[in-house]
């Protein structure tokens, strides 16, 4: 134990560091000695210890404490419970000795920061309803939230030296959660930074090339930004404004969200950066006034695009953003984005929340602002019974990132919706009982769809009826997570009655027919009715989407089963024992079964990965399957953020095994054309989970119908390959034969 002399060498060197940060926020004897004693109760708490990459633990709340000071802006209590942050969770050290020693206020602030490291190490529901018990800490104290952010960005920026299943399960919670967070308290700089990073670790490639690729386009980009701003900097200088201009380069991980979203190359990125003009605004007129008198000059010079004017002064974003952007049109014929910010707007934009309170002191205001109502919302969906914490996560997730419109109620009521709210959403921000009957809107007093969007400045009156009620498309018109919410718990309410309804009807058909409804029996008609398993079975009878007409024919019916080859995922036996491959090299019926079979394997349905993609397997804790995602899907990543245990640590392989498989036919229609049968036979043939036995098509006057044989694993399957049928250019109806 202790600490070698080089250890106190490199202790001390960085303790030297955050001292001086520490003279910004400092005051007096008391300050200095409140912090020092936190610092020499962590290095006794922590001696010995060693992070993973070999350096004293200590080094870690130090440069927390460090980052809290200098990019958030925060004050002494902070920097004393980031020195603090891992002591109880860590060590020896309970809340009740923080207590004792520093006071209730850092007590109740390293009590919150303990509850929030366990919150992604605890099982699903615990976790998730840890996170709801932090979050209320939040709305007493957001400075918990912060602190731990500036935890993450030191753990993401040590990233390197942890294991590659560690990694993705960090870099998932932050891209889901905390890079989020961060832009909601308004940290601009440190959320760029978190994205940046978990792109390096997850897309190292991507990664590298954009960085090398802005490198090299440096100079030139420089060379186009003096001579931009030169005639700029003269007009602001003959106006005598005290002002700093900077072109401000994108982050990687937004250039790269950009290719991706528009589908092009990093060369026709346009605006690779934006033209940043800070000033201190004189006593009179007011600063809002000079920053419009500054976007005057520059509009004098060059032209702008009217579109691209974003007032964010007048009304500033929720996250409390002000500033006049503008994109002009500069030499070259090159789009340019020009900022334009006071001072105390550049502080908020870049330390957020801490400048924003800073101000709101100095000015003793009392007004509601963005913040007080964001907070207030938490504050009341956390006191919200119906949901669930695991919802609750979701939706606060969704609440993170928004920019509003203001739209009107027919009594002329203003309401903050969310950019691409509809007017479903509006229903419900009023009441569920309302969004649950609504049928359609009249806007500005015109009758639309519920499903239209609404603008800023709307007036919208909600049309309701008695008989209406959701529906389950109705999910993908909301966006709010209120209607969201409601939406789901109607459709719960009602698949739950389907359900019943449906086996009560199963069981009296059954009873008519004299058969016992045993699990065999179940296990054989559920694939038939195409559904994945006994509720899906019941509620779709209970909807009457099944009809029980056919059950005797199908009860009766030889199913035909047959042994085929599938390719089935597996998870190879610890070291030395390594996966035997099991390809069949005949047909035959003594094939071995794969080495892991017991477990069951679920395919994710959003990234849907193929044989021989680099898979990572999740862990659904309801029915204890492993859902294999492809190793760079999003869904993956909201997943590892919020329930990282779940997340399987072994490596997943493909192998291939026999399995049961049934016999199906569907039926086809459509016009025909040339090159129709090939494009069925590589639909068909193109599923790994399908065996073709025969396809029959005869056409007539351009019509053409037949059926293809097939041999299906289970209902899903037999579900993907129709549904790609259907997309096949000609294809009018494809249906299952009942036989
Ligand atoms: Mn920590």
């Amino acid at each position: 134990m202790g600490y070698s002399a080089e250890d106190e060498a490199l202790i001390k060197e960085k303790w030297d560091d955050l001292l001086l940060s520490c003279t910004k926020i400092c005051k007096n004897d008391e300050d200095w000695n409140f912090i020092k004693r936190a610092f020499f109760l962590a290095k006794e708490a922590h001696e010995g210890v060693r992070r993973r990459s070999g350096e004293p633990y200590l080094l870690h709340p130090i440069a927390v404490a460090k980052i809290v000071i200098d990019e958030i802006g925060l004050g002494v209590k902070s920097v004393v419970a980031a020195l603090l942050h891992d002591v109880v969770e860590d060590t020896e050290y309970t809340v009740e000795d923080m207590e004792r020693i520093f006071g209730a206020k850092i007590a109740s602030m390293v009590d919150g920061l303990t509850k929030m490291s366990g919150v992604f190490n605890a099982d699903t529901s615990e976790q998730a309803e840890y996170f709801r018990k932090v979050l209320l800490t939040l709305s007493d104290d957001v400075r918990v939230i912060l602190i731990k952010i500036a935890d993450r960005l030191h753990n993401m920026r040590t990233l390197g030296s942890m294991p590659l299943n560690k990694q993705i399960k960090i870099t998932g919670e932050t891209i889901y959660l905390f890079a989020p967070l961060a832009y909601r308290l308004g940290l601009y700089s440190i959320k760029s930074e978190l994205e940046d990073l978990c792109m390096k670790y997850r897309f190292p490639q991507q990664y590298a090339e954009i960085s090398q690729k802005l490198q090299e386009s440096e100079a030139t980009r420089q060379e186009f930004i003096n001579k931009f701003n030169a005639p700029i900097i003269a007009a602001l200088n003959r106006d005598n404004i005290d002002y700093e201009i900077s072109g401000r380069v994108k982050s990687i991980y937004s250039i790269w969200s950009k290719m991706q979203r528009k589908q092009i190359p990093f060369e026709e990125i346009y605006d690779l950066f934006a033209i940043r003009i800070v000033f201190n605004p004189l006593p009179f007129p007011s600063a809002k006034t000079q920053c419009w008198q500054i976007y005057s000059t520059i509009t004098d010079i060059y032209t702008p695009k009217p579109d691209r004017l974003r007032d964010w002064i007048s009304m500033p974003k929720a996250n409390g953003y002000e500033a006049l952007h503008s994109t002009v049109m500069g030499p070259d014929g090159v789009w340019v984005e020009v900022q334009i910010r006071t001072r105390r707007m550049e502080e908020i934009a870049e330390r957020g929340f801490a400048a924003h309170w800073k101000y709101k002191k100095a000015t003793i205001s009392q007004d509601e602002d963005e913040f007080d109502k964001w907070l207030k919302q938490i504050r009341a969906a956390l006191n919200s019974p119906t949901e669930s914490a695991v919802d609750f996560l979701d939706n606060f997730k969704l609440s993170l990132y928004t920019s509003e419109i203001v739209v009107f109620t027919p009594k002329g009521e203003s309401r903050k919706m969310p950019y691409g709210a509809t007017a479903l959403d509006f229903a419900y921000d009023i009441h569920s009982k309302i969004g649950n009957r609504a049928i359609s809107a009249k806007i500005n007093h015109k009758l639309e769809p519920i499903t239209t969007q609404i603008n800023s400045g709307d007036q919208i009156e909600i049309i309701t009826a008695e008989t209406t009620h959701p529906k389950p498309e109705w999910l993908e018109v909301v966006t709010t997570a209120k209607a969201k919410q409601a939406i789901k718990n109607f459709l719960k309410r009602e698949r739950q009655n389907n359900i019943e309804r449906g086996q009560q009807m199963l069981e009296e058909q059954m009873k008519a027919l004299n058969i016992n409804l045993s699990g065999r029996v179940l296990r054989k008609i559920i694939p038939i009715y195409e559904s994945n398993n006994k509720d899906e079975l019941y509620s779709k009878i209970g909807a009457g989407i099944i009809s029980l007409d056919n059950l005797d024919k199908i009860l009766k019916s030889n199913s035909r089963n047959k042994l085929l080859k599938f390719w089935t995922l597996f998870i190879p036996k610890k070291e030395g024992d390594e996966a035997e491959e099991h390809v069949a090299a005949g047909d035959e019926l003594s094939e071995p079964k794969p080495p892991e079979t017991p477990q069951q394997f679920v395919i994710a349905e959003c990234c849907k990965p193929i044989p021989g993609d680099k898979v990572v397997g999740y862990r659904d804790p309801a029915t204890d399957n492993i859902i294999v995602h492809k190793a760079n899907c999003d869904e993956l990543n909201r997943l590892a953020s919020q329930f990282g245990k779940n997340i399987v640590k072994d490596e997943i392989k493909w192998s291939q095994h026999k399995a049961m498989s049934y016999l199906v036919t569907v039926e086809l229609r459509g016009l025909d054309r040339l090159g129709l049968l090939l494009d069925l036979a590589t639909v068909v043939s193109g599923d790994f989970n399908i065996n073709i036995r025969e396809i029959n098509i005869h056409s007539h006057d351009g019509i053409f119908e037949g059926g293809i044989s097939l041999y299906v694993k289970d209902a899903e399957s037999l579900q993907a390959v129709m549904d790609r049928l259907r997309k096949i250019k000609g294809i009018e109806t494809v249906k299952r034969t009942m036989n």
